[in-house]
């Protein structure tokens, strides 16, 4: 690097940093998916969805996520688990606090 001039030091510097930056945002998203993967869930928590005042399904909370507003039932992991496998049509996972995620049926995206 010594053999090359300020201007063309200055531009391999500017390509480093980027390269840093790029792979520091990059390892944040990771630890950000990580922290989800490895929170402390205590259950699961129901509510029904409603279109023009109809039940259209039920959507599946982590029971800490603060988007809850109608709560109906609590549910252990296993009926989670098996609420979004076996009636996917019907049951959603929160796009918010992603019990998905939380129970190992959908990876987070990378
Ligand atoms: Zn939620």
């Amino acid at each position: 690097m010594s053999d090359l001039t300020p201007s063309e030091r200055l531009s391999k510097l500017r390509a480093v940093e980027a390269w840093l930056e790029w792979h520091l945002g990059d390892t944040r998203r990771k630890i950000a998916q990580v922290e989800q993967q490895a929170r402390v869930v205590h259950g699961y928590i129901t509510e029904q969805e409603r279109k023009a005042g109809r039940p259209v399904g039920v959507t599946i909370h982590v029971a800490d996520c603060d988007r809850i507003q109608h709560p109906v039932a609590a549910l252990d992991a296993t009926k989670a688990q098996y609420a979004l496998l076996k009636d996917s049509g019907f049951n959603h996972a929160c796009e918010h606090c992603r019990p998905d995620v939380a129970l190992g049926i959908t990876k987070p995206e990378s």
